[in-house]
């Protein structure tokens, strides 16, 4: 048995569990959200995605931190009676017994501070909130750090054929997982022992080039992004997708370039949004930095302090890239 294994198995079984929630959910009710403070909607699905997932490391890893995107408070909010009692609902699929106390320790075990000692993992419970309300793409991102390092990961695409992103029927699409020192793998998520090694494409040559980005323009800097593509020579339009899925489309070779270019100065990038995905690039071959180059840096707790942005690629491009960005970057800034 590999090293990790039973790690890994715990997160698949996280991850299949709630990305059966997260369909259930879009097929009878994804009309149910509320807006947090940073007014970002939050649904039924994140919160009992975070409560199953806080559940089942609970069972399996009693002494394990756990950072995850949502909290308690949209419970206690106005509305929150009705939200609680239909997280409750979708939480029955996979612990019939649970009851609303048990929930909320659930979900309030990913409040944990930390993440730079020991073990932690990080979750986002549905990444790509936006992607999931439009029924587009979204992900169930789940990663353990040990000492800061991503030894773990793994992304459910419940929306994401096995190539492309035109959406599945809901539930249908892929899981894609890693541990660290070992290839990448991609599965149904319907069949998650139909595992297959995924690797980045090879292709080098500029009008070849394929890249992928945030569909909302308040993520990512789209106008910076096409000038880089014009930079490399790219001829087709950048492929706009929410979430993590952006990684596993660079991963498995749909695309070879993921730019996420700050939109604010002050943004930070949280841990959740690139954990997983980034151990799931590099062990299929890719390379993963911020836009300055530097290696991304999870010792900060929730946030990537000591990061800006993020440059994903399939490994023989990054250098390329990296420099088109700071040409680009420095004509727009005289
Ligand atoms: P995406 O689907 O790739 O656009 O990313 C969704 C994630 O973007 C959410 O989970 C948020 O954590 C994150 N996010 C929110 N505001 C910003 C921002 N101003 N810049 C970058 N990411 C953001
Ligand atoms: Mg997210």
């Amino acid at each position: 048995m590999s090293e990790r294994a039973e790690e890994l198995n715990v997160a698949l079984e996280a991850l299949s569990v709630a990305a059966r929630i997260c369909a259930a959910v879009q097929m009878e009710d994804a009309a149910t959200r509320v807006d947090k403070a940073d007014r970002s909607p939050v649904t039924v699905a994140d919160l009992a995605a975070q409560a199953v997932v806080g559940a089942i490391l609970q069972e399996h890893f009693p002494n394990d931190l756990l950072i995850a995107e949502e909290t308690t408070a949209p419970l206690d909010s106005e509305g929150g009676k009705e939200l609680a009692e239909r997280v409750l609902h979708f939480v029955r699929y996979a612990f019939p017994g649970a009851s609303l106390p048990a929930v909320r320790a659930w979900i309030d075990r990913g409040d944990a501070r930390g993440g730079g000692a020991g073990r932690c993992w990080v979750l986002d419970p549905i990444d790509g909130t936006k992607g999931f309300l439009r029924g587009q793409q979204y992900a169930i991102a789940l990663a353990l750090l040990e000492d800061g390092n991503v030894v773990v990961g793994g992304l459910a695409c419940p929306n994401l054929p096995a190539a492309g992103v035109q959406p599945t029927e809901p539930g249908s699409g892929v899981l894609l997982a890693a541990t660290a020192g070992e290839q990448t793998f991609m599965a149904p998520l319907t069949a998650l022992d139909r595992r297959t090694l995924v690797h980045v494409s090879t292709r080098t040559e500029g009008a070849a080039l394929r890249v992928c980005e945030s569909v909302e323009a308040a993520h990512t800097a789209h106008d910076l992004a096409a000038r880089v593509g014009q930079a490399l020579g790219t001829a087709a339009d950048s492929i706009r997708v929410d979430s993590q899925a952006k990684y596993a489309l660079v991963a498995r070779g749909d695309a070879d370039l993921y730019l996420r270019l700050p939109t604010r100065a002050d943004y930070r990038e949280k841990i959740w949004d690139h954990a997983a995905g980034m151990l799931v690039l590099q062990q299929a071959g890719g390379r993963v930095t911020d836009i300055d180059g530097r290696p991304l840096d999870f010792r900060c707790g929730p946030r990537l302090e000591r990061n800006r942005g993020v440059v994903a690629t399939n490994g023989l491009i990054h250098d390329r890239v990296l420099e088109a960005l700071r040409n680009e970057k420095a004509r727009s800034d005289v």
